[in-house]
């Protein structure tokens, strides 16, 4: 899957010439159902770009998405329409997601609005159900946005977004905004719903500490690229990818004891652009190990144990 913008001319970005941005560059990967796949990166990666790219919010430049063993990527917009359901996404900024000039109600009932139904009985119902559900009381229904704190807000967001009872979630950035106590209760709320209503997540954010609680696998991209997946429990005890080795790096211990003994190895320099990403490699310029051949030739993603691939120069099975 590839989404590549064509972007500048005319002195935007600084361009002269007009150039593409190859945001998400040739990745394939799978999410099962009812897992969680954590989808971790430094801002511009592409990490958003994909999640929108499952969804169709966005269409790819090439490649194919299928859901359930049907590909959707080309289907005309009333086919698509059953998928819809089936697929929500939950942003980083629940203000801005949230339209404030409408009540929690109305903000909840949208989506079933959306797909056909009348503001009933039976959609208040529903609507009213789903704010339990998120941990709201119900005297919430008619009051607007500005009335909650950001955890509060990012509960009516998740109830907006289930209330389709929907499969997949994308979840971008969900927490990512919000204090580490209040991250905490809202993971622990998307995994009691997960339980309860069979979701499965694509749980997007930019540093692995996020991503530990609620993860089954988790996915590291680089510049566009997906540069190492493993299961959980690979990714922070045994990482390969020189990348994903510091990204484990920078996440603080969670034990004094271990914070000591832990050598920190710091990423050195900033994320090289997209429009310009280096050859070979895209890693090349920041990592310790490089070594000739990553300057000239870009690695594949190989898989190097069942359910563990890396794409990396070091790693020849
Ligand atoms: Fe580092 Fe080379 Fe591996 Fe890229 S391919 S991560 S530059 S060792
Ligand atoms: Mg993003």
């Amino acid at each position: 899957l590839s989404k590549h913008f064509e972007v500048g001319g005319g002195g935007l970005f600084g361009l002269r010439k007009p150039a593409t941005l190859k945001a998400v560059d040739e990745v394939s990967f799978t999410i099962k159902a009812g897992e969680t796949l954590g989808l971790v990166g430094e801002s511009g990666c592409g990490k958003s770009t994909l999640g929108r790219l499952l969804l169709r919010l966005i269409e790819p430049t090439s490649g194919r998405v299928a859901f359930d063993g049907n590909e959707i990527t080309g289907i005309g917009r009333m086919e698509m329409r059953g998928f819809r359901r089936s697929m929500q996404i939950i942003f980083q900024d629940p203000y801005g997601a949230l339209n404030p000039r409408m009540s929690v109600e109305d903000i909840i009932a949208e989506p079933l609005l959306i797909h056909g139904a009348r503001m009933n009985a039976e959609t208040r119902g529903k609507v009213a159900q789903m704010l339990e559900k998120v941990g709201l009381p119900a005297r919430a229904l008619d009051r607007f946005p500005h009335e909650f704190s950001g955890g509060q807000r990012q509960r009516i967001g998740i109830a907006r977004a289930l209330v389709l009872h929907p499969r997949l979630i994308v979840c971008d950035e969900a927490v990512s905004a919000l204090d580490v106590s209040v991250q905490a209760q809202i993971v622990n709320l998307l995994q009691d719903l997960q339980r309860e209503m069979g979701l499965t997540y694509l749980f997007i954010a930019h540093d692995l500490s996020v991503v530990r609680h609620i993860s089954d696998r988790v996915a590291v991209m680089y510049l566009g690229k997906m540069v190492e997946v493993a299961d959980k429990a690979t990714i922070y005890a045994a990482p390969l990818h020189p990348y994903t080795q510091a990204l484990i790096a920078a996440v603080p211990a969670q034990h004094p004891a271990q914070r000591s003994r832990g050598k920190r190895q710091r990423i050195v320099g900033d994320i090289p652009s997209a429009l310009n990403p280096p050859s070979g490699c895209r890693f090349h310029t920041r990592c310790p190990h490089v070594m000739p051949v990553c300057r000239e030739t870009a690695p594949p993603l190989r898989t190097t144990a069942p359910g563990h691939q890396v794409a990396c120069h070091l790693i020849d099975p």
